[in-house]
């Protein structure tokens, strides 16, 4: 039977002008037909009128399964398996309905979703991070041996490893894992203990490995990378994607563009870094180090547009209770202006996950949409309340609706 959504001003995710009333007919789990047809067909029937209906959003920078920070002994599998399913829910609720999770969950995440055991988001997961010795990913502290905290099947953030084959290696047991693309650590971090952003991380020929062994399973690579040289080196290596590019310049933005290469910035974790690191359980030196990040990020995003990089969305939010993932629209929107944060978390990210089937409100497409209240183009606040999504449709199955 046919799901039918009718009323709505649709926004199809491409850039396009928004359509008013254009009926949306769903079969199964895909768009069969937008507007065009005199009469709906039988099915079950949705008046959306006064909503706005948009493709389901795509975050390309999840940690689900980071619920705390470091190794916490009182915290048993069992309430990390809660947090990181209420994560889940809370992620679709949010609109999000495709995530590619970048540190953490691994191939048993999708599983128990698909399964539908769990309310939660189409996950493309790349297992845990592969970061060098010291680098960004080892969460050892200087002094102590406290061994990184992980879990594989449920949540394990990071995978240490050092030189080509000891990344191939790691490479190796992210796809064993269910991977479905690699993430690296091609610079310093924020959050890290033994490293400054301005630091490049793994050689260019471990880049290499990772990319090789990622384009023999058909994939490819993400890199965490906030400095240019990073990312240049990450270029020559063949990476596909960077994540958070936060001091990019413009020679580095047009090298980008010629190699085909995305980014992919994450406001919303240097917008909420200063209220939240205690609820996130953040070291408090870690402050100073995202001091003047926020500003940076817009102006690489100026330059990236500029220079016609394909820019995706991610919010790299971490922690437990993760609410307020759509607040990277409504920031977004301040330097990419409200369809332009609408694309960016729709069809250029779909486009980044090559993943032609996502992100577009057209027929064949999965049927991933949402509703909400409101018109996000004139006021793109809207998305940073997740109560404002007020129906999630993912598959074509109805996974939320608190329409009254
Ligand atoms: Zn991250």
């Amino acid at each position: 039977m046919a799901l039918v959504l009718e009323g709505a001003t649709v926004v199809d995710g491409n850039g396009s002008d928004p359509r008013d009333k254009a009926r949306i007919t769903i079969t199964g789990d895909r768009i069969e037909a937008v507007g065009g047809r005199a009469r709906a067909p039988a099915g079950q029937r949705l008046d959306l009128t006064g909503l706005t209906v948009l493709p389901g959003l795509i975050d390309l920078h999840t940690h689900l399964g980071v619920v705390e920070w470091e190794g916490n002994p009182a915290l048993s599998p069992a309430m990390t398996a809660a947090l990181l399913f209420d994560n889940c829910r809370r992620c679709l609720w949010s609109g999000h309905t495709t995530v590619r999770d970048v540190g953490g969950a691994d191939g048993a995440l999708p599983a128990v979703i698909e399964a539908g055991l769990v309310a939660g988001p189409r996950v493309l997961p790349s297992g845990p991070l592969l970061s060098q010795t010291g680098g960004h990913g080892d969460m050892t502290p200087p002094f102590t041996q406290r061994p990184a905290a992980g879990i594989t099947g449920l949540s394990r953030p990071t995978l240490t490893c050092d030189g080509p084959e000891g990344v191939r290696l790691a490479a190796r047991q992210a796809f064993r894992a269910g991977a479905t693309q690699l993430k690296v650590c091609a610079s310093g971090g924020v959050l890290s203990h033994g490293d400054n952003v301005t630091d490049c991380q793994f050689t260019v020929e471990e880049l290499r490995a990772a990319v090789e062994e990622a384009a023999a399973r058909g994939t490819y690579v993400t890199a965490h990378a906030h400095h240019p040289q990073a990312i240049r080196n990450g270029l020559d290596a063949g990476i596909a994607c960077f994540e958070h590019g936060t001091l990019l310049d413009d020679q580095t933005a047009r090298a980008m563009a010629q190699a085909g290469a995305a980014l992919v910035p994450t406001l919303t974790i240097v917008h909420l870094l200063g209220q939240r690191w205690q609820e996130w359980g953040l070291p408090e030196e870690f402050l100073p180090r995202a001091a003047g990040l926020e500003d940076a990020m817009f102006h690489s995003i100026e330059l990236a547009m500029a220079a016609g990089v394909t820019i995706g969305s991610g919010t790299d939010l971490r922690g437990p209770r993760q609410d307020g993932r759509g607040l990277e629209l409504s920031l977004k929107a301040k330097v990419m202006g409200p369809m332009g944060a609408i694309v960016s978390a729709t069809s250029a990210s779909a486009k980044i996950l090559r993943r032609a089937d996502l992100g577009v409100i057209a027929p064949g497409k999965l049927a991933d949409l949402i509703a909400v209240d409101g018109d996000p183009l004139a006021d793109p606040e809207i998305w940073s309340d997740p109560d404002r999504i007020v129906l999630v449709v993912k598959d074509g199955v109805v996974e939320k609706d608190t329409r009254t």
